[in-house]
């Protein structure tokens, strides 16, 4: 049997085939054309869906499901994606869409939901429970897999800990909420937090790295000033992995998983930067101080999405 994932992120679709063993067998990507209205993008999704099937010499009888993994609210019991916040999914019977054009069995999960059924699948969380995966991207996403079944809470949006506040009175969030942690942790965090350094900082190595021009500005800009010895580079730095620490502190004491893997372009970072600092950080503030938990980069990178997403039909 074959599986079919698709991953539908804010700048690109990608649809990949698998085989049993959760191996990519053949993928396809089109860019989002964020001018279209819901049902031309579950139109793009099927006919990616459809093409990975064909490239990779799979009829339809041999592909057990589809699973479609997508930024936001998702809601897999009624089949609506309730809303994305960067896409123009709102209330979308994406199911019933998409099995007008073709009739399989379709599967919907949250992005984050889908990269940690992945990286439990096939990735750095393999046989964990609980396995959660953590991504800091332009938010802040997770999932959780209990005993190989992920936790999504009774309405599909558990497991939001991007806007669980850390903060009374923080930063305005894309949720509406102030304070959120995805407002201090995520990559988009890490750009603000870098720019306002910036302005205090004249001479700091990060201008020249981005040619005097502020919107050059990458989360990896700072890493590399930071390499290089900048102080305003480390001081972002210092208040970044507290901003991220305290998230992972209360999903630790809430939660104890076995395992908690860092996705996103961010976790790439050189260890002594992020993820040792922000281990510590973890062990000093976690209510158990002998912290089972390991703390460990995610490993698929940015296929655990099509991974998770082609695997939902096995997790929920
Ligand atoms: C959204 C999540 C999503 C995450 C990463 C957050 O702002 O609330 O649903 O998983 O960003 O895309
Ligand atoms: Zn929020």
């Amino acid at each position: 049997m074959y599986y079919v994932g698709v991953d539908v992120g804010g700048t690109n679709l990608v649809a990949g085939l698998m085989n049993e063993d959760c191996e990519i067998l053949d993928k396809a990507s089109h860019p989002v054309d964020h001018s279209q209205t819901p049902e031309q993008l579950c139109g793009e999704i099927v006919r990616l869906a459809k093409q990975v099937c064909q490239s990779g010499g799979v009829t339809e009888k041999e592909v057990r499901a589809v699973g479609i993994g997508l930024p936001g609210q998702v809601n897999n019991k009624t089949g609506i994606v309730v809303r994305t916040p960067n896409m123009p999914f709102q209330n979308t019977p994406v199911r019933q869409l998409f099995q007008r054009q073709w009739d399989m069995p379709v599967f919907l999960g949250n992005d984050a939901d889908c990269a940690a059924i992945g990286e439990y699948r096939s990735g750095s969380a393999k046989g964990c429970s609980p396995a959660v995966t953590v991504t800091l991207g332009t938010g802040i996403g997770a999932g959780m897999v209990v005993d190989g079944k992920l936790f999504t809470g009774f309405a599909g949006s558990g497991m939001e800990v991007g806007h669980m506040i850390i903060h009374p009175n923080g930063h305005l969030c894309g949720c509406g909420n102030r304070g959120c942690w995805e407002q201090y942790g995520s990559a988009s965090a890490l750009i603000q937090m870098t720019l306002r350094e910036m302005e205090c900082s004249r001479d700091s190595l990060l201008w020249q790295l981005c040619g005097g021009d502020r919107s050059k500005v990458q989360g990896r800009t700072v890493f590399q000033a930071a390499r290089q010895g900048d102080e305003t580079a480390h001081r972002v730095l210092y208040s970044y992995r507290s901003g991220v620490a305290i998230g992972l502190i209360n999903l630790v004491n809430i939660l104890q998983p076995e395992v908690i893997c860092m996705g996103g372009g961010v976790s790439n970072a050189d260890d002594d930067l992020l993820l040792d600092p922000v281990r510590e950080l973890v062990r000093q503030g976690s209510f158990d101080k002998t912290m089972p938990t390991r703390l460990v980069r995610a490993s698929l990178g940015n296929d655990a999405g099509v991974v998770g997403a082609a695997m939902l039909c096995d997790s929920i």
